[in-house]
């Protein structure tokens, strides 16, 4: 059994206003109100506009839900016009940060390089990365997903120190099976994930390989997500559509019940 905490983490995307976000949230905490929950870790990661309304909440019912954001300045200030920064992020006091989410990388032209800036933002201003690998349906056609995904992570992580990487969530995210509805097998997402970790036991020591998170996204549902997280390598989920179902979120969270 691995002492890694399990991370349910619910990508809202484009969704929810602050008001909605509110309702949302308020709705999560009064279904995961009992100890049942305390051993997996729920954060969501709603778009900037929610995320003061979200820590208000957090904040003034003191909430054991989490909150991160879905993206991230490589700069701490300037004209950026329309991009948020990680002082920014930090006092709203904001946990996670996800980067180099798939379509960030298809819509925005993020690469690898802009990723590891990122990231290095993010650790400069105390957030977490979630950091989203993953191939495309042609990469894995070609059986090279493990390859693939491997260089993503080593360009991310360029000159992140141990100390640093030690804390941060990897989201191993199939393009293919991003809201389509069609989910990896479990042993797809092992296969890679178990390569993530190796690799990050590579480049850092076995110890910290041991200690990071490793998330599966891709068309998680309640009806899956036992199946996957039954998996070895496989500490948790980034779940987009069906965080957006209150009840159903709770049940992924409660993929153990
Ligand atoms: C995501 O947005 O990270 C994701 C995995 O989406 P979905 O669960 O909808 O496939």
């Amino acid at each position: 059994m691995s002492s890694r905490t399990p991370l349910m983490a619910g990508n809202w995307k484009m969704n929810l206003n602050h008001l909605e976000a509110i309702a949302h949230v308020q709705k999560l905490s009064f279904a995961l109100a009992d100890k049942d929950y305390e051993a997996v870790e729920v954060a969501v990661l709603p778009p900037f506009t929610d995320l003061r309304s979200v820590q208000t909440l957090v904040d003034g019912d003191k909430l054991k839900i989490k909150y991160g954001a879905q993206d991230i300045s490589p700069f701490d200030s300037g004209a950026y016009t329309g991009d948020i920064s990680g002082p920014m992020l930090a006092k709203l006091k904001c946990t996670f940060v996800v980067i180099g989410h798939s379509e960030r990388r298809q819509y925005h032209a993020e690469t690898d390089e802009l990723v590891n800036h990122k990231i290095k933002a993010a650790y400069r201003h105390g957030l977490t990365p979630i950091l989203c690998v993953g191939e495309a349906l042609e990469i894995r056609k070609e059986g090279r997903q493990v390859p693939y995904t491997l260089s993503q992570l080593d360009g991310a992580l360029k000159d992140i120190p141990a100390e640093q990487a030690q804390s941060i969530v990897i989201a191993y995210e199939p393009v293919w099976a991003i809201g389509t509805g069609e989910v990896a097998t479990p042993e797809d997402a092992q296969e890679v994930c178990a390569a993530i970790r190796g690799r990050l036991a590579e480049l850092y020591s076995q110890e910290l390989a041991d200690a990071v998170r490793i998330q599966y996204g891709g068309s998680v549902k309640s009806g899956n997500v036992a199946s996957i997280m039954a998996q070895p390598d496989v500490d948790g989920a980034l779940v987009g559509g069906a965080s957006l179902d209150a009840d159903e979120f709770v049940k992924i969270v409660r993929f153990r019940d």
